[in-house]
């Protein structure tokens, strides 16, 4: 059945989620549609769902200051109920960081896993549903027509719509520069996050018995990002470049229930590279160091332990079998390799400095058996030009989350989706 909407909203992530609670709490009576291409909502909602309720995780500070973003944080809260989980014992940490120019960040978190996370998904999906959201998915938006305030799906139903917020996160990085190629919004996206997994035993990074997702802030723009332990595993995701070959990045998430506890951790170090003059993108940039590994992995990511990197040598099969290394990778189908082969210098030195200062405020995180994983890459650099404060890019047609480059995590996503429903309601 084809329909007319106040309100489309392209995709069911937290920013998507975020506008329609934000709108329904407003205006009852508006009548509005999710389209949502999965069968349920991705990304880090589904992926163990910590939510950090703390500036700036997650806030891009160009579109975002500390006090916006607090007040908008309130509301995510009220949305999201979270638990927040404590924080102790990190001070030895923190001076030790202190020491070597290293920030860690106290953070307000929660964390569900990813089996949590699903029930969250479920239970803020039927809420929807009861205030009269229709929520459709499997229903991916293949095509926008902004002149005739129409969305077309693929399956050939078209939706009308007075107002539009297309919110495709990272995934839909791809769909939305198509979308603004089409109807005309300028952007450009210099910036991406290129990093390692690393994967180790809890005891060597005992932190996070303390503190769930400790985040240190390196110098040269290097962070710990995505911390997952107890029932924690490294997954891989697979991006199609432009050229239409695969390419992975891996990930990591945990559960809190169902599955075992394996007693391992698993963290990326990512290092933000803004391109400039000749500007290129990072999105292309990105995609190619990622055909690079897979060349080197044979179609698949690669994987070293540090004992072997630290004598300059690739890892091989054994490398995983030996008694030193007593844990096996969590992620199967690796290829056991040499990632300074693939990882460009400066992206490297600066990660493994960060990493031995890691090593010398929690000793044991270069433990010889501890596992890189690479690549793991961030693409949601997209930084279109926005016509107001609320997102807006063309009469009637916002953009909201990571995909847009709104925000970099769960509730700063929620957030930016509150931010555009505001000038949606302004329009309607
Ligand atoms: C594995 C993983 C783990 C993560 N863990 C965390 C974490 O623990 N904490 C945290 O804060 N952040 C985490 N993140 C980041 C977090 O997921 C994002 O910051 C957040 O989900 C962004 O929200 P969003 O609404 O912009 O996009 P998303 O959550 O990605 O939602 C976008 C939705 O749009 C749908 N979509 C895309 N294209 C279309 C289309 N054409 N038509 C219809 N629907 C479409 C997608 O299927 C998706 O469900 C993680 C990300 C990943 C990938």
């Amino acid at each position: 059945m084809d329909g007319t909407y106040d309100v489309v909203i392209i995709g069911s992530g937290p920013a998507g989620l975020g506008a329609a609670f934000f709108l329904s709490d407003k205006r009852p009576a508006l009548r509005i549609l999710i389209l949502e291409a999965d069968k349920f909502s991705s990304g880090g909602l589904r992926n163990d769902c910590k939510m950090n309720f703390t500036y700036p995780i997650g806030f891009p500070e160009e579109l975002w200051d500390r006090e916006l973003a607090e007040e908008y944080l309130a509301l995510v809260e009220s949305h999201l109920k979270p638990e927040i989980k404590t924080i102790s014992n990190v001070d030895v940490y923190k001076k030790r960081a202190e020491k070597l120019g290293v920030s860690l960040l106290t953070v307000r978190q929660s964390h569900l896993g990813t089996d949590g996370g699903l029930e969250l998904i479920k239970r803020l999906v039927s809420e929807l549903s009861a205030r009269g959201v229709d929520v459709f998915t499997e229903c991916e938006v293949t095509d926008i027509a902004a002149d005739e305030k129409k969305v077309v799906v693929a399956d050939g139903r078209s939706f009308y719509y007075s107002s539009l917020l297309v919110a495709p996160g990272r995934k839909g990085f791809r769909f939305l520069q198509n979308i603004m190629d089409n109807i005309g919004v300028k952007y450009v996206d210099n910036v991406v996050d290129i990093g390692l997994r690393l994967e180790l035993r809890e005891e060597h990074y005992p932190i996070v018995a303390d503190y769930y997702d400790p985040k240190f802030l390196f110098p040269e723009k290097v962070r710990t990002f995505c911390t997952n332990s107890q029932r924690a595993y490294v997954v891989k995701e697979k991006y199609k470049a432009r050229d239409g070959s695969d390419f992975f990045s891996v990930n990591g998430h945990a559960y809190t229930k169902v599955a075992r506890e394996n007693g391992l951790v698993n963290f990326a170090m990512l290092r933000t590279v803004n391109l400039t003059e000749p500007l290129a993108s990072g999105q292309l940039f990105a995609e190619m160091l990622g055909q690079q590994a897979m060349l080197l992995g044979g179609g698949k990511p690669i994987m070293q332990r540090v004992g072997d990197f630290r004598l300059g040598k690739r890892s091989r099969a054994e490398s995983f079998s030996g008694d030193l290394y007593d844990f096996e990778p969590t992620l199967a189908g690796c290829t056991p390799g040499d990632i300074s082969l693939a990882m460009p210098a400066k992206i490297l030195r600066s990660i493994w400095k960060a990493l031995k200062m890691l090593d010398t405020i929690c000793p044991g995180v270069l433990h010889p058996g501890t596992i890189m994983y690479y690549p793991e890459i961030k693409l949601y650099a997209n930084r279109p030009v926005f016509k107001n404060e609320y997102f807006c890019v063309k009469d009637s047609v916002f953009f909201a989350g990571d995909g847009a480059g709104t925000s970099r995590g769960i509730t700063a996503a929620w957030a930016s989706g509150i931010r555009a429903a505001r000038g949606i309601l302004e329009t309607l």
